[in-house]
């Protein structure tokens, strides 16, 4: 292999003398835990077994993880939502937008992105969500494609609903909030209708979701680089919106915010990569393992991961820490 595919494979940026290794635009940090570095230098080999090393080309990229917004607001509203919800109107992803972007992302990628989730808000919430089932899949057949959901609505689904899980394989993950809901019942319905069901927790039986506190720094004096560097999200949560990609949520939906708070946090066109500018699948992968203007406005240091979970006040101090 030559050395400029090699540097396809690693990459590594040195943010002020912190070398970090990147891994096919996967950031192993300190942090990483092995299981997700193992699992993916697995799928490398399996890629690497297949592929001629006296070729030039390099094998594709792939996405391991996009995340898509199908409706923006919520029937929960929980305090802290790092995707803005409560601050949102009722709005549903165009279908065609999400058709015409899958198209592109399906022809860049070769079909090659791990997991696609279709969440929000409450994806739930929307009335044809089995359009978006179909179109998902007709794109993307041999991806995980997985709806988060915050279990709502989950016992009022009817038999379509089921109907088209099976028939599309999509897979519903379901975070226990500490709500009554009737986790069993779910369970059981699930297991009777041949459908994939998996929950978000440590533990399975774990229903004590905490809030997160994720605040912006509004003046946006934060350290770009450390912030990046100390950020779960960057490059892992990567976000489709509207024909662009950003490597995590904040960005994309910062928009809520701004409206609802009367603020004006701006976006850069450095804080996305525009998916029909992009030419290859690396120019996307290469972008996701760098940090983003955005990153100054993000207080990484004082994000909280233990708060009692509660419901919204919409109060801006859920969001923001103000020196
Ligand atoms: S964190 Fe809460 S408010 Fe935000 S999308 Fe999830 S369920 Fe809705
Ligand atoms: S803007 Fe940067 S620091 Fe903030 S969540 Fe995204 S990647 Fe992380």
């Amino acid at each position: 292999m030559n050395l400029s595919n090699l540097k396809k494979v690693f990459s590594v940026c040195d943010f002020e003398n912190k070398k970090i290794i990147y891994f096919l635009g996967f950031k192993i940090s300190h942090k990483s835990k092995i299981n997700d570095v193992s699992c993916r230098l697995q799928k490398i080999e399996n890629k690497f077994k297949k592929f001629d090393l006296s070729n030039k080309y390099f094998p594709d990229f792939t996405i391991s993880s996009l995340e898509v917004h199908i409706a923006e607001h919520c029937n929960l509203n929980c305090q802290c939502c790092n995707h803005y919800s409560p601050l949102a109107k009722e709005e549903f992803l165009d279908i065609n937008i999400f058709e015409k972007d899958l198209n592109r992302l399906s022809q860049l990628t070769n079909g090659n992105i791990s997991y696609l989730k279709l969440l929000g808000g409450e994806p739930l919430l929307c009335p044809n969500l089995i359009d978006y089932f179909q179109t998902a899949r007709k794109y993307f057949p041999n991806s995980n494609i997985v709806l988060m959901t915050n279990a709502i609505l989950l016992n009022k689904c009817d038999d379509n609903f089921y109907e088209a899980l099976r028939k599309y394989d999509i897979e519903i993950c379901l975070t226990k909030y500490p709500l009554k809901i009737d986790f069993k019942a779910i369970e059981k319905k699930f297991k009777k209708e041949k459908c994939k069901l998996t929950q978000i927790g440590i533990n399975k039986n774990d229903t004590i979701k905490h809030s997160w506190f994720y605040p912006i720094d509004l003046k946006g004096e934060q350290n770009i680089n450390a912030n990046y560097y100390n950020c779960y999200e960057g490059g892992k949560c990567n976000f489709l919106r509207n024909g662009k990609i950003y490597p995590c949520p904040i960005p994309p939906n910062i928009h809520h915010f701004n409206r609802y708070f009367n603020q004006n946090i701006p976006l850069d066109e450095n804080d996305s990569i525009d998916i029909y500018k992009a030419k290859t699948i690396g120019d996307i992968a290469d972008f996701l393992s760098k940090p983003i203007p955005f990153c100054k406005y993000c207080y990484v240091t004082q994000r909280k991961f233990d708060l009692d979970w509660g419901l919204s006040k919409k109060e801006i101090t859920e969001w923001v820490k103000f020196d």
